[in-house]
């Protein structure tokens, strides 16, 4: 189980402005979540507090009933997708998927069932050799997703994972990303500044505009308001 539950969140970068303002979020498990909003309304910060990566100035989180700080964020069993995807330059696409495993001491063989796995899923096993230079857009995208993947997270946290992919590609990659939250059991926080992403994956949309969530409710209740 997944559930996350924000309350009263806050995040000062500096004294004087807020990053992200008061914001409560209770997402259940299995959902699909779209945070939507303008450059710079806080989604990202958003997006990192939950992962861990950024200290919370004001507020508290729950993961399954569970208050979290940050200092316990390494062992949250999260995964997040970057925007530019990050990969491991100096490392071929299986090192790139195997390298957060081998961190957590997993045995070799396991590794390599795990990545066999989710290349599968992916279609990229052709791919398990190449280095990240040597990758397409779409290809690096998958892998990015791989990387996360076979880390088997309850929580699936992606920062416009599709913003650098040509309309194309873009679109197919939407579907796969939500045949993916269909088959894995984790709860999916996605990003993005495109509302048509938002509408077409979301069971929930946040609306967030200069660090304040607007509303949060179905893409129907947002969208087809009268
Ligand atoms: P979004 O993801 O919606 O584009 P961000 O969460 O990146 O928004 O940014 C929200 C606000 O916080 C912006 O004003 C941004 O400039 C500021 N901000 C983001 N990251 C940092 C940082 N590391 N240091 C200082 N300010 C930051
Ligand atoms: P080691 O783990 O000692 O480096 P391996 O024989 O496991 O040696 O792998 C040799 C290289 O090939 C390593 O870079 C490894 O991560 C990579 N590798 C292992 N298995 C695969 C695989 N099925 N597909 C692609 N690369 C692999």
């Amino acid at each position: 189980m997944s559930s996350i539950i924000l309350k009263n969140i806050s995040k000062q970068y500096y004294h004087d402005s807020y990053a992200v303002r008061d914001l409560s979020l209770e997402i259940k498990h299995k959902e699909f979540i779209v945070l939507v909003g303008p450059s710079g309304c806080g989604k990202s910060t958003t997006l990192r507090m939950i992962a861990g990566l950024e200290e919370i100035t004001e507020g508290s989180m729950y993961i399954d009933e569970r208050e979290v700080n940050s200092v316990e964020a390494k062992d949250r069993n999260i995964a997040i997708v970057f925007q530019d995807y990050a990969l491991y330059p100096h490392m071929n696409v299986y090192n790139n998927m195997a390298f957060g495993l081998k961190m957590k001491k997993i045995k070799r063989n396991e590794i390599k069932d795990k990545i066999e796995k989710t290349t599968e899923i992916l279609d990229i096993k052709n791919l398990l050799y190449r280095y990240p230079s040597q990758l397409s857009g779409g290809e690096k995208q998958r892998v990015a997703l791989g990387r996360a993947m076979v880390k088997e997270p309850k929580v699936f946290l992606l920062d416009e994972p599709l913003s650098n992919l040509d309309a194309g590609l873009k679109a197919r990659m939407r579907l796969e990303i939500m045949e993916l939250h269909k088959k894995l059991d984790a709860t999916f926080i996605y990003v993005t500044h495109d509302q048509t992403e938002a509408m077409t994956m979301a069971d929930r949309i946040a609306v967030m505009k200069d660090g304040l969530v607007m509303q949060f409710d179905t893409p129907s209740n947002i969208y087809n308001k009268p």
